[in-house]
């Protein structure tokens, strides 16, 4: 199974953060005719499952075993929403909103130390507050080694897909310059034709 970032052929943040990433990009998208993977519990478990083996892989830990009800499914699709706001003022170099991270912040994690020096971490509730404080951890954990910076989401219109910009000046604002650059760059030109006229 392709992962939701996948869809867009997109690469995958590094580590953990990569979680946060797959959330935003969950969501329905016009431009690109992919469907919402929280529409429906079936659905929303189906990613959730890849998504967390994803990010086993990336961390080297444990999935832990969350599961989503139906009434799990608003608030996340709420939290993907203010994710994508957050991320979307680091592509335009704006400020985040202060409301925007407000409900970022239930981290209830439990952390466990084993001998070799390492430290676990699995969210202490299974539902949507599960995902949500493991991507608040994430976010953190990425705050903290600058990567999370590079997390964005598309300038673009009726776009806002999470991207990881790997770029040397970090400056990329479209998930992908050909789909969503082309548009403000055909009203530019439209616009100077126009004045030609
Ligand atoms: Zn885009």
């Amino acid at each position: 199974m392709s992962s939701s970032t996948g869809r867009f052929g997109l690469v995958l943040a590094p580590g953990g953060l990569r979680l946060a990433q797959e959330l935003v990009n969950t969501a329905l998208d016009e431009l690109q005719g992919t469907e919402d993977q929280l529409a429906d519990p079936a659905a929303a478990n189906g990613w959730l499952r890849d998504a967390l083996a994803r990010w086993a892989d990336a961390t080297g830990k444990s999935a832990p075993d969350l599961r989503l009800s139906a009434e799990d499914l608003p608030p996340l699709r709420r939290l993907r929403e203010q994710l994508r706001q957050a991320t979307r003022a680091q592509a335009e170099h704006l400020q985040p909103s202060a409301a925007a991270p407000a409900e970022l912040l239930p981290v209830d994690i439990r952390l466990q130390f084993d001998s070799d020096g390492g430290v676990d971490y699995r969210p202490v509730e299974r539902g949507w507050e599960g995902v949500a404080a493991l991507v608040a951890l994430e976010l953190l954990l990425a705050h903290s080694n600058g990567t999370l910076s590079r997390l964005k989401s598309c300038a673009g219109t009726r776009c806002g897909v999470s991207f990881y910009d790997e770029s040397r000046n970090q400056a990329r604002v479209w998930h992908d310059s050909k789909v969503c650059g082309n548009a403000p760059n055909l009203r530019a030109s439209r616009a100077r034709r126009k004045n030609q006229q």
